[in-house]
């Protein structure tokens, strides 16, 4: 068997590569492509892609699988070569139902896609980039129909980025999660205590407010060494291979957040890439096993640690000594203001316990395109409708409602959901990290993050994509995925922030 799980691997290192050589093309259009570079780069990563999709699909793969199946049957379920078989079925069986041309043709029109949204957006005009969404949600459901499903067509999508997720389980846990959330964006109003945030806007000189949170991600264990920062519109995580994992962040002048908190969430998802067991390296079980997962390593940093009383006890002094308007500011004042809650129109900006409500209506909405039940055309009255149903406010500009999130620009319907199931998580996971070390937040008060780190790294990191996150979750803190620890966590933060 030896010849051919080497052989396997040899394959699955081509593969990885020419995967590393996309995402790269993708990072670099961000960073430094010049703008009219776009058709051109749009072919090159087509090509690439097609080409990525022709060897993992290759027949020969399906054939050293059912000579490997019998072998990996009998090695330890947890090891790495039974592991390496079972994942590769699943994502070989699923590969090769999707064509070779409708890859590259969708990839080419994502790329277009891409292109075109920035400019839509700047100029707040949905008719510019209506035809390119018509023809992604279009390319998505042919998308759907090669893959196959049986109960909804976005458990076909969704199964891509969360396997074994299903749109109906998603349902089930969005419903509750919905009245729990409504009830306490309620008694955050009805408190009647107002937040000052004035103090989180002002003069935050750019290049200090970078160098502030690098070196609070690097704190954190973000291995610089292996990582590099560059600024971005939209800001996340890339990597090729665990020893070349990249943050994107933005950074606003004027307002403290954008960049020190999209900083320490892209860190969480960076870490869990650089931490992924260099013998899993160059092969399909490298790096995180789905986006919800991911979204716990990321909300966990940002918001369990990154919010914490603790962590501003440590953090606050060097947020004054680099901001020196806000030396006049009490460090209560400051923590109140970056645990503000209330009803806003940029996912991205939304509080905690809001978020969740601008996640539950892009999936209704995505839904919605699915079904054949929403036009398109129609999408920025419909998104309005909601935004004002679930959060009582309403964009006054495309840019600022439908037109917000790059994501269906490049594709990625199907993906909204994995934000909640990662909150969700994050706590479970983080609960189960202070069962092991009780004294973790004491720990961060002093600027120590090794024991959070330690235990997401052996829990969950080194595992890569070995398990499913189902299997993963399970390993780790002995339950399935549940909102309750979740729910709980956020009524505290309301509680400690508001007193009700
Ligand atoms: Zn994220």
């Amino acid at each position: 068997m030896d010849t051919q799980l080497q052989d396997l691997k040899d394959r699955l290192a081509t593969i990885k590569d020419l995967g590393s050589a996309v995402a790269l093309m993708s990072w670099d259009q961000d960073i430094h492509m010049p703008a009219g570079a776009a058709q051109g780069r749009a072919q090159q990563m087509s090509t690439l892609s097609r080409l990525h999709h022709d060897h993992f699909t290759d027949p020969a793969i399906g054939r050293l699988l059912e000579d490997l199946e019998p072998w990996a049957a009998d090695q330890p379920y947890d090891s790495d070569g039974a592991a390496l078989v079972r994942k590769m079925r699943r994502d070989y069986d699923r590969e090769i139902k999707v064509p070779s041309e409708f890859v590259a043709r969708f990839t080419k029109a994502r790329s277009i896609a891409n292109s075109v949204w920035p400019t839509a957006k700047q100029e707040n005009d949905f008719a510019k980039f209506a035809p390119h969404l018509e023809e992604i949600f279009g390319m998505t459901a042919e998308y759907a129909g090669y893959v196959g499903y049986t109960d909804h067509i976005y458990d076909a999508l969704l199964d891509g980025y969360e396997p074994d997720m299903k749109a109906a389980q998603v349902e089930a846990i969005f419903i509750p999660l919905r009245e729990e959330t409504v009830k306490l964006v309620q008694a955050v109003r009805e408190s009647g205590q107002a937040v000052d945030v004035s103090c989180l806007s002002g003069d935050f000189d750019h290049d200090t407010q970078l160098a502030l949170a690098t070196k609070m991600v690097q704190a954190f264990g973000y291995d610089m060494n292996r990582g590099r920062v560059d600024e971005v519109a939209h800001p996340y995580c890339t990597n090729f291979g665990r020893d070349d994992v990249r943050i994107t962040t933005t950074v606003d002048p004027t307002f403290f957040n954008s960049n020190f908190f999209s900083m320490l969430h892209e860190c969480g998802h960076a870490l869990y890439e650089q931490g992924s067991a260099p013998a899993l390296e160059h092969t399909t079980l490298a790096g995180g096993v789905s986006l919800g997962i991911h979204e716990s390593q990321s909300r966990l940093w940002e918001n369990l640690v990154g919010r914490s009383r603790s962590f501003w006890a440590w953090a606050y002094p060097q947020v004054q000594a680099s901001f020196h308007h806000l030396r006049g500011v009490p460090s209560e004042t400051f923590y109140r203001a970056i645990n503000v809650i209330e009803p806003s129109l940029i996912r991205i900006e939304a509080d905690e316990v809001t978020y969740n409500l601008h996640i539950m209506l892009r999936f209704e909405i995505e839904k919605a395109i699915l079904e054949g039940k929403v036009k398109i055309a129609d999408l920025p009255q419909e998104w309005d409708q909601r935004m004002e149903n679930y959060l009582g406010v309403v964009p006054s500009t495309v840019a600022q409602g439908v037109l917000q999130d790059v994501h269906w620009s490049l594709g990625l319907i199907g993906y909204f959901p994995t934000y909640s199931l990662g909150n969700i998580v994050s706590v479970q996971l983080y609960e189960a990290a202070k069962a092991a070390h009780p004294r973790l937040e004491d720990e961060f008060a002093q600027g120590q993050f090794g024991a959070v780190l330690g235990w997401m790294r052996e829990n969950i990191h080194v595992h890569g994509s070995k398990f499913t996150p189902n299997e993963l979750l399970k390993r780790a803190t002995g339950s399935e995925i549940d909102s309750a620890p979740y729910v709980a966590y956020l009524k505290r933060k309301v509680a400690d922030i508001y007193g009700v």
